[in-house]
């Protein structure tokens, strides 16, 4: 059993059951046996593998994107370029080395990191170590100092906790994570109904509410439009508020429960891009996209970035290069041995209106 399970348990018995919301959020951030507090998640080892660990293209085009925003804002003396969830810190890194072709923006750049994880700080410290530029670390971008600034999220907003609700008879009633006579983990509904919530849909339907990831959009593109900047976040989901369960538990790069051993196991939602655009347009700021990961890699020039580093590489090392750009940008399934990221992952951007069309975006938004 692990740790987690027992603080959840002891918790349940005394305050009754818990939201999944509150779960998901322990499960994953838990002060001392949060997943993400506990342990490195990514790569071989670890339970997942996200698109700056597959290629350090990935996180070299995010550099050059940013650089070119930052010139379509008029290249202001001072830029903070924050991350949100930078994991490991590589996509970081590789942005800032591919961002020496612009030295004037280099120069600008004040680096911001937003992490609640102490051991994935110190991963990232390691990382930056020779970065060159300012690098500083906060645990919620609340904190990120006042004034213009470009914001990165990969595979951030799928981690924030999601609300979810199932249509009874009498409404919608929000799902809850009680104890079964044995003791395991079950879930549950709530005895009353939500009463804001009045969508149409038969008895049974799930609906999962992403507040917190909304909240944090919200936030960011009402301090967009008030000091300027913009705003790049990828993950996979769907373009479409929907019904459906998306809550899924990852682990040793397999699909487990999500109700066992929490704490162990890396939980995440599908993120719902029309939500997400919704928040971003209720401040007032432009949205751009979203498009799938395949389409905006593709733009900013995937293909030539992937050339370039193959004239420089060992003839071995061609191969890799070649199935990195398949497996960051191609069609096709997320899981099995052509699994691909392009189509599920979606990329989606804020700005002010006055910054015009911002690179990677101009394909029509998915629908
Ligand atoms: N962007 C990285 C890591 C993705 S995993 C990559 O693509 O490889 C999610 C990251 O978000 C981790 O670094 C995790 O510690 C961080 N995280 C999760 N919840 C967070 C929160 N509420 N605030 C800040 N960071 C959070």
């Amino acid at each position: 059993m692990s740790q987690l399970s027992q603080v959840l348990r002891e918790m349940i018995s005394q305050e009754g059951p818990i939201s999944v919301e509150r779960y998901m959020a322990l499960a994953l951030g838990h002060p001392t046996h949060g997943y993400y507090m506990s342990r490195e998640p990514f790569g071989a080892a670890g339970d997942f593998t996200t698109a700056p660990e597959i290629s350090q293209m990935f996180g070299e085009l995010i550099g050059l994107w940013a650089a070119e925003v930052w010139s379509q804002m008029g290249a202001p003396a001072a830029i903070r370029l924050v991350e949100i969830g930078p994991g490991r810190g590589t996509l970081m890194a590789d942005a800032l080395r591919a961002a020496r072709v612009a030295p004037a923006f280099r120069a600008a750049l004040s680096v911001h990191l937003v992490e609640t994880s102490p051991l994935l700080s110190e991963r990232q410290r390691a990382a930056l170590a020779d970065a060159g530029v300012p690098v500083f670390w906060h645990t919620s971008p609340a904190d990120v100092p006042q004034g213009p600034a470009i914001f990165l999220a990969n595979e951030f907003f799928d981690a924030l906790p999601v609300r979810q609700f199932v249509r009874t008879q009498a409404g919608w009633c929000e799902r809850m994570v009680g104890l079964d006579p044995a003791g395991h983990f079950v879930f549950g509904l709530s005895s009353e109904p939500e009463p804001y919530l009045s969508a149409e849909a038969p008895v049974g339907a799930l609906l999962e509410v992403g507040a917190e990831g909304q909240r944090t959009m919200t936030a960011l593109s009402a301090r967009i439009m008030a000091q300027g900047g913009a705003l790049l976040a990828i993950d996979y989901g769907h373009t479409r508020t929907d019904l459906g369960e998306t809550l899924q538990a990852v682990r040793d790069h397999r699909y487990a429960d999500p109700l066992e051993n929490p704490g162990e196991a890396d939980l995440t939602t599908h993120v719902d891009f029309a939500a997400l655009g919704r928040a971003a347009k209720s401040t007032g700021c432009a949205v751009h996209g979203p498009v799938t990961q395949g389409a905006f890699l593709n733009q900013l020039g995937l293909a030539q970035r992937a050339l370039a580093l193959a004239k420089r590489a060992a003839p071995e090392q061609v191969g890799a290069i070649e199935a990195a750009v398949r497996r960051l940008a191609g069609p096709g399934p997320i899981d099995g041995p052509d699994a691909s990221m392009g189509e599920l992952f979606k990329a989606i951007a804020v700005s002010r209106r006055d910054l015009g069309p911002l690179p990677g975006f101009s394909e029509e938004p998915l629908a």
